[in-house]
C-alpha cells in the first residue's frame, strides 16, 4: 500500500480512545498505572528505560525506551484496552523514483528465514484474529503495524512480522511478482507480445489515474526540489522498470536496519514480554551502525515559484470545461516542534473548515471551482511541514482571480484575525476528539506519532495534547495577535511558496500508453533470442511457482478452538419518547452521549428517491430555524461532535425480496451540550432553510464533485453495487442511492442552470422523511446520564411533534417486524416487501478514463438467516485465500481480488485496480470450479473461519454497540445462533453450497465492469455498455 500524507488535524480525528471495559481509575491495577512503576535507568531485555510518563487525558502511560547494542528506539504505550497494536517503522528515503521502498514493502512480505513460504502475511490473515494487519510506504518512512485482542495471537504475528522486516528472503521471484518483469502477455505462449507486469507497476498506475492523488504528489516533490520529497516514494510507474533486484537488496540492508528502526506497542499486554521477544528473535542478531537516512532541511527559496502539470480528463467531471487545479503551496516550520506544529494545525482549521472560514468564503462561496483541493490545509507528513490552499473543478480564465483572492485572503486575515467564538468551537473539538472511542485508537496513535518520530521529535511531547491547548490559550492570552503574526509571517512574508496548477490533456492517456510502449521497446531491443527465451522460461516458473498448494506449515496459527464459543451480551431497554420507539444503551462513553434515529422513506414519492443524497447533504448544511448556514454550521461545531444525515437501504435478515428503507440521523455531544444538540435537531425538523439556491449549488457541486473522485478509488463498491442491482429490490435501490446511477444523476444535477426545481424538492422529501410516525431512536450514553438523556430526548419529541402525519405508505406491501424481538408486540420496523420482484441477469460496462478495471460478478443466494448463510461466508473467505488471490492478484497482477457473502444474501466477486477485464470473470469461474472440486482440506476450511471470525469479533466502540440490533433486527441471540453455525460448516457444507449456489445456471447472476475503452466487451452483444 503507498499512502500520501495527511494533515494533523486529520490524524486527530482518528485520535480518540477505546476502553472496552471500565474507566481505567476505578481498577486497583490498571495497564498504564502498573507501566507506572517502570524507571528511566532500568534495564528490561537489553533496553534500557529513559522516560516513563502519565498521559492522563488519553488514560495511557507512555513508556520511551532504547535498544542498548543496536540504538534501536522503542515507545509502549499502556492502556487498558485489550485491542493491542504493535508497529516497526523504518525511514526509508529514496533518491530515485523506482519505488524502491514501495517494492520492499511488498517484497519482504513475501516469505522469510523462519517462515519461508510465499506470502506469510496474507497466510497469517487466516490462522490469526487479528484486528488490523498492514503495510504502508509513506514519503519518508516505511511502517507495518498490526492488532489483535488474543495474547497468544500477538506473539505469533509479532514473530512473523520480526522475521519478515529483518530476515527476508527477497528471492529474485519475489521482485519480479511484486515489482517489475517483463513477461509474455500469454507466459505459456513464447509469442505472444513482451509487456510490463507487477504488482506494484500497476498499482501505481491505478493510483495516478486518481487526478487529486497526482496533483498532490506533484505538489510535494515540487515544493521539496533538493532532497527525497523530490521522488515517488511509491514509484513512478515509468521509472518501475529501472529497479533492479540488486538495488533492492542493498536498500534493505541499509535501511531495514535496528539502529533506523522505531518500534511501538499499544494496549493491555506486558511491555517486558514484547522486548524479550524482539529481542531474541531479532535485535540480538545486529550490531549498530550509521543508517544516515537523516532528512536534511529544505533550503529556503528567495522568491516564489510557480509551475504546471497536465493530467487526463475526467470523464465525470460535473463540468468539462471547468477541470483545472491551482493550489499556492507555503513552506512551514520543522514538525518536530510540537507546539509549532499544533498551532500551525490549528490555524489552517480556522482558515479553510467550514463555511465561516475566510478561505471557505473567499473561495467556495463565489463557486469559482468545484470544490477545495484535496490537498488544502496543514499537512504535516514531511520533515518540515507545509500548508496549500487552492480549488479543483475551476475554469482555466479564473486562475489570475484565484491568486489573487488567496493574496486578497490572506492580507484580510492578518487585518482581521478570527473570531473568539471559531477558536473555542475548534478547542471544543479537539476535546471531543479526545473523549470519542474509536476501536482502533492504537493504529490512530501509530500514525499520529509516526511522522514526527521519524525526524527525531518527542512522540511523548505530541501525546500530552492539553499541554498544547493550555499554552495555546495562554499565548493567545498574552498576545492577541498571535495568529495572525503567524500568519504574516507563514504567507505573506513566505518567499518558499509554490503556486501550482494542472489542466486536464485531452492526449494525456495515449501519451502515457505511448510513452510506456516506448519504454517497454527500449527494454526489450536490448534482448537477444536467448534472453527471450529466459524471460518465457522465467515466466513459466513464475507461473508453476504460483499454481503449486503450498505447505504454510511453517507459521504459527491460532486454533478453531481458540475461538469463544459465545459472543458478549450487549444488554439494551426498550423505552419511548413521544410516542416514538427508542433504545437505550448504556455504555462507558467517556462523557459523550451518542443518538441516533431512523426515518423510513415508506411513504416518499418515487420520483424523489434520487434525490435523497443530496437531501441527506442539504439538510445540516443550509440553515435552520434562526440561524443561518454559517451559524448552524458554527453551533454545530461549538455543541456537537457532528451532525449528519445518510441514506440506509437495509436487507431483511430472513427474505431476500425485502428491504427496510430510510435515513439515519447521527449526532455526538458532551453530556453538557445534549440541550444544545435536541435544539438543532429541532429546528432542523420545525424549520430548514430551503430557500437559498445559491447555498444549494455550493453543495452540489461538492458533492457531485467527491463522487465523481471516488471512482478511482472504491471502484470495486461501485462495481458490486451495479452487479448487484438486479438480483433484489435492496439491490436496486442501493444502486440509486449510491451507486452509479447516483453518480450520473449528480453530476447531472451538477450541470442544470437552474436548480430552482430541485430545491423544491427538499421540503417534499422532508415532510416524508423528518415524521415521527416513521421514526426510531437509539441512545447510547453511560448509565448515570441516560435518564437525563431520555428527558432531553422526551423535549425533542414534543418540540417536532407537528411533524407527524398520517400517511399511506406508496408500495402495496409493507410488513411490520416488532423493534422487541422478544416482546413479540408493541412498537415495530415497517419494510417493504417485494413478493413478486423478478431478479434478472445483467452485464454492464461502464467506459472510464482509468487504466485499469474493477472486475464484479454478483449472485443472488440466501439471506442472513439461512442455514447456508455461514457455509457461504467461509466458502467466500476460503475461496479468497487459496484460489482467488493467486489467480487475480499473483498471476493476474491486480491490486487485489476475492470474494465475500453480504447482509443482503449476495456473494460477490471483485478485483481491485485490475490490468485485465474479462479474463478475471474466467477466473472467478475457476474459483467457481476449484470449490466444486472439494480439493480443499480440514485445515483450509480451519483458516477461513478464523477469518471469517475475526472480522464477526472485531471489537465495536461504545458508540456503536447495540447497532446491529437498532438497524437491522439481528440481535444477540441470532448472532449467537449464527456463529453456532459458523463452527458446524464442514467440507461437506461447503461442496454443496458451492455447487447450489455458484454453479451456472444455478442462480441469477449480475456483472458489472467499470473500465478503460474495451473493444471485445464492446463487439459482444451480451454486454450493455454505458
Ligand atoms: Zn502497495
Amino acid at each position: 500500500m503507498f499512502r500520501q500524507g495527511k494533515t494533523v488535524l486529520q490524524k486527530l480525528r482518528y485520535l480518540s480512545l477505546n476502553r472496552q471495559q471500565h474507566a481505567w481509575r476505578l481498577k486497583s491495577s490498571s495497564a498504564a498505572e502498573r507501566a507506572l512503576q517502570y524507571q528511566p535507568g532500568q534495564r528490561i531485555h537489553g533496553f534500557t528505560v529513559k522516560e516513563v510518563a502519565a498521559v492522563p487525558d488519553l488514560f495511557l502511560t507512555a513508556v520511551k525506551l532504547t535498544h542498548d547494542k543496536t540504538g534501536a528506539q522503542y515507545l509502549h504505550t499502556a492502556r487498558d484496552d485489550s485491542n493491542n497494536l504493535f508497529s516497526v517503522q523504518f525511514r526509508t528515503t529514496p533518491m530515485d523514483n523506482t519505488g524502491v521502498p514501495h517494492i520492499l514493502e511488498h517484497t519482504v512480505l513475501c516469505g522469510s528465514e523462519k517462515y519461508p513460504c510465499r506470502d506469510p502475511f496474507f497466510k497469517m490473515l487466516n490462522r490469526s484474529l487479528t484486528t488490523f494487519m498492514n503495510a504502508f510506504t509513506a514519503s519518508d518512512y516505511t511502517m507495518y503495524p498490526f492488532s489483535t485482542q488474543n495474547g497468544k495471537d500477538f506473539q505469533n504475528l509479532l514473530s512473523v512480522y520480526l522475521d519478515a522486516v529483518f530476515f527476508p528472503c527477497l528471492r529474485e521471484q519475489d521482485f519480479w511478482q511484486e515489482g517489475w518483469r517483463l513477461e509474455n502477455e500469454n507466459p505459456t505462449d513464447p509469442d505472444s507480445p513482451l509487456v510490463f507486469k507487477g504488482v506494484v507497476f500497476n498499482e501505481m498506475k491505478g493510483a495516478f489515474s486518481d487526478n487529486e492523488r497526482l496533483y498532490a504528489q506533484h505538489l510535494q516533490n515540487k515544493l521539496y526540489p533538493d532532497h527525497t520529497y523530490s521522488v515517488v516514494s511509491g514509484g513512478e510507474p515509468l521509472a518501475i522498470p529501472d529497479l533492479s533486484w540488486e538495488q533492492l537488496k542493498h536498500f534493505h540492508a541499509t535501511h531495514y536496519h535496528p539502529s533506523n528502526a522505531r518500534f511501538f506497542t499499544y494496549g493491555d499486554l506486558p511491555l517486558e514480554q514484547h522486548l524479550k521477544q524482539i529481542e531474541e528473535e531479532a535485535l540480538s542478531r545486529f550490531d549498530r551502525t550509521d543508517p544516515n537516512t537523516q532528512v536534511p532541511s529544505q533550503p529556503h527559496w528567495s522568491s516564489p515559484r510557480e509551475d504546471h502539470v497536465t493530467c487526463g480528463p475526467d470523464a465525470l467531471a460535473p463540468d468539462p470545461a471547468k477541470q483545472n487545479t491551482l493550489c499556492m503551496s507555503y513552506l512551514l516550520g520543522d514538525i518536530t516542534d510540537t507546539f509549532e506544529g499544533f498551532t500551525l494545525s490549528l490555524l489552517s482549521s480556522l482558515m479553510i473548515s467550514g463555511p465561516n472560514s475566510p478561505f471557505y468564503k473567499a473561495l467556495i462561496e463565489p463557486k469559482i471551482g468545484t470544490d477545495f483541493s484535496s490537498v488544502v490545509g496543514y499537512d504535516g507528513s514531511t520533515k518540515e511541514a507545509s500548508f496549500s490552499i487552492g480549488l479543483q473543478g475551476m475554469a482555466e480564465d479564473d486562475i489570475e482571480r484565484v491568486k489573487q483572492i488567496i493574496n486578497q485572503t490572506i492580507e484580510d486575515i492578518i487585518m482581521n484575525g478570527f473570531e473568539e467564538e471559531r477558536i473555542e468551537a475548534l478547542l471544543h473539538k479537539i476535546e471531543i476528539q479526545m473523549k470519542h472511542q474509536s476501536t482502533s485508537f492504537g493504529l490512530s496513535l501509530a500514525s499520529y506519532i509516526a511522522s514526527c518520530w521519524n525526524h527525531d521529535g518527542d512522540p511523548v511531547e505530541l501525546l500530552q495534547i492539553s499541554d498544547s491547548v493550555a499554552k495555546f490559550r495562554q499565548t493567545l492570552k498574552e498576545n492577541p495577535r498571535f495568529l495572525q503574526d503567524k500568519v504574516q509571517h507563514y504567507f505573506k512574508e513566505n518567499t518558499h511558496r509554490l503556486t501550482l496548477s494542472m489542466s486536464p490533456d485531452e492526449a494525456y492517456l495515449e501519451k502515457q500508453a505511448k510513452a510506456e510502449e516506448e519504454k517497454l521497446q527500449q527494454k526489450i531491443q536490448t534482448l537477444s533470442d536467448s534472453h527471450k527465451k529466459e524471460i518465457y522460461d522465467k515466466g513459466l516458473e513464475l507461473l508453476a511457482a504460483q499454481s503449486q498448494t503450498q505447505d504454510a506449515s511453517c507459521l504459527p496459527a491460532l486454533k478453531v478452538s481458540d475461538i469463544e464459543p459465545t459472543i458478549n451480551i450487549t444488554p439494551v431497554e426498550m423505552g419511548a419518547a413521544g410516542g416514538v420507539p427508542v433504545q437505550y444503551c448504556e455504555q462507558p462513553t467517556n462523557g459523550m452521549v451518542y443518538f441516533r434515529a431512523m426515518c423510513n422513506l415508506n411513504t416518499l414519492p418515487e420520483d424523489l428517491r434520487l434525490y435523497v443524497p443530496l437531501f441527506c447533504t442539504a439538510i445540516t448544511k443550509m440553515g435552520c430555524g434562526g440561524l443561518d448556514y454559517r451559524q448552524q454550521a458554527q453551533q454545530m461545531e461549538l455543541r456537537t461532535g457532528g451532525m449528519s444525515v445518510s441514506t440506509q437501504v437495509i436487507p431483511d435478515s430472513t427474505q431476500l425480496d425485502m428491504y427496510e428503507q430510510g435515513v439515519l440521523l447521527f449526532s455526538s455531544c458532551l453530556e453538557r451540550n445534549l440541550p444544545h444538540m435536541f435544539q438543532l435537531w429541532s429546528d432542523m425538523f420545525n424549520s430548514p432553510h430551503f430557500d437559498d439556491e445559491e447555498r444549494l449549488r455550493v453543495l452540489v457541486m461538492m458533492s457531485a464533485q467527491e463522487l465523481a473522485n471516488g471512482i478511482s478509488y472504491s471502484g470495486h463498491m461501485y462495481a458490486m453495487t451495479r452487479a448487484g442491482r438486479n438480483l433484489s429490490p435492496a439491490g436496486e435501490l442501493a444502486e440509486s442511492l449510491g451507486g452509479m446511477e447516483q453518480v450520473k444523476f449528480m453530476k447531472r444535477i451538477a450541470e442544470m442552470s437552474d436548480l430552482s426545481q430541485v430545491l423544491r424538492t427538499l421540503p417534499r422529501i422532508k415532510k416524508h422523511l423528518f415524521n415521527p410516525d416513521n421514526m426510531r431512536c437509539a441512545v447510547n450514553a453511560t448509565p448515570q446520564k441516560m435518564s437525563d438523556a431520555a428527558g432531553q430526548l422526551d423535549n425533542f419529541m414534543k418540540d417536532v411533534a407537528g411533524n407527524r402525519r398520517e400517511r399511506k405508505p406508496v408500495r402495496p406491501n409493507i410488513i411490520e417486524r416488532p423493534l422487541d424481538p422478544l416482546a413479540g408486540s408493541g412498537p415495530s420496523r415497517k419494510l417493504i416487501s417485494e413478493p413478486n420482484y423478478q431478479p434478472c441477469q445483467m452485464k454492464t460496462f461502464f467506459a472510464l478514463p482509468f487504466p485499469v478495471n474493477f472486475v464484479s460478478e454478483c449472485i443472488r443466494t440466501v439471506p442472513f438467516s439461512h442455514d447456508d448463510y455461514a457455509s457461504l461466508s467461509v466458502l467466500a473467505r476460503m475461496m479468497t485465500a487459496k484460489f482467488l488471490h493467486g489467480e487475480i492478484r499473483e498471476k493476474g497482477g491486480a491490486y487485489g481480488g476475492g470474494a465475500k457473502m453480504g447482509g443482503g444474501g449476495v456473494f460477490s466477486f471483485y478485483s481491485y485496480r485490475d490490468p485485465n477485464s474479462v479474463q478475471t470473470l474466467s477466473a472467478f469461474r475457476k474459483g467457481v470450479d476449484w470449490a466444486k472440486s472439494g480439493q480443499f482440506t480440514q485445515q483450509d476450511i480451519d483458516e477461513a473461519k478464523l477469518s471469517v471470525f475475526s472480522a464477526v469479533d472485531s471489537p465495536v466502540a461504545p458508540s456503536d454497540k447495540g447497532m446491529g440490533r437498532f438497524l437491522s433486527g439481528i440481535t444477540d441471540e441470532m448472532k449467537q445462533n449464527y456463529r453456532e453455525k459458523l463452527f458446524a460448516v464442514d467440507h461437506k457444507h461447503l461442496l454443496d453450497v458451492a455447487g447450489r449456489y455458484l454453479g451456472v445456471g444455478q442462480r441469477t447472476c449480475g456483472v458489472a465492469i467499470l473500465g478503460p475503452e474495451n473493444d471485445t466487451i464492446k463487439k459482444d452483444p451480451s454486454w450493455i455498455v454505458k
